[in-house]
């Protein structure tokens, strides 16, 4: 075996902060994922540009996407000057803004939608449950990338919505792994499997902080990882 003799041929790109408790968990994984396949002591080449969350969070709550496309679209630009081969957006809310960043760089940017999409067709899955912020739950930028793939896709009631939306912004964001949360999203997640989920995307790179496939009667699509799995393949690509 001479894995250490297998070139990495491309830098990974990675645009982070949002929340960088889970920006922090791409580069744990991205680096796991290489490692794996080429040997212990072997790592990814990647760079992360990593956004003040404050002002980004508080343009998404006013609206002002425009705004926060400015700065990720300037997070693109440096990744791409500073030689990264290829860009992923660290958080699922922000897809929003996809095409956007994609246009604003010549290299490749790699949609977290289509990884997740991937895993559902070739595991067999139709119906899948959603869990993610409000904009990811409600707007359309994420349930119809997966629909034309050919995937239905289920979310939770109103209320629930707001509360799993609250979680996520108030605890996962800041460090704050509860309990109490825990259970909340246990039993969002029981209903949505009552209706017919088939698997559930956890589609919002910090919900893997808080439950794991344990706490889910059907098996989870957890977005960091299959979306990190993603960059490694894109790295490894001969
Ligand atoms: N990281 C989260 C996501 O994947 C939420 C934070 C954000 O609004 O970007 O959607």
């Amino acid at each position: 075996m001479n894995s250490n003799h297998t070139e990495i041929h491309r830098v990974i790109g990675l645009i982070g902060g949002m929340s960088w408790e889970s920006s922090a968990e791409y580069y744990r994984l991205i680096n796991q994922g290489v490692r794996n396949r080429l040997g212990p002591l072997r790592s990814a080449k990647l760079l992360m540009y990593s956004v003040d969350f404050g002002p980004i969070e508080q343009a998404q709550h006013e609206g002002r996407w425009d705004d926060a496309a400015a700065l990720l679209e300037d997070a693109a630009r440096r990744l791409q000057q500073g030689g990264a081969d290829g860009v992923l957006l660290c958080t699922n809310t922000m897809h929003k803004l996809a095409d956007r960043i994609a246009a604003a760089v010549r290299i490749p940017f790699l949609h977290i939608a289509d990884p997740v999409a991937n895993a559902a067709r070739t595991r067999g899955y139709r119906k899948l449950g959603l869990l993610g912020t409000r904009f990811t739950m409600e707007q359309p930028f994420m349930r119809e990338r997966l629909q034309q793939q050919g995937l239905e896709v289920l979310v939770p009631q109103e209320a629930d919505r707001a509360e799993v939306h609250r979680i996520i912004y108030e605890e996962l964001c800041t460090g704050r792994i509860l309990e109490e949360s825990r259970r909340t999203y246990q039993r969002i997640m029981a209903q949505l499997a009552g209706q017919g989920a088939q698997a559930m995307v956890l589609g919002c790179t910090e919900i893997s902080l808080l439950v794991q496939q344990e706490h889910c009667p059907v098996p989870v699509l957890d977005t960091t990882a299959l979306h990190a799995q993603a960059a490694v393949d894109f790295a490894l690509e001969p």
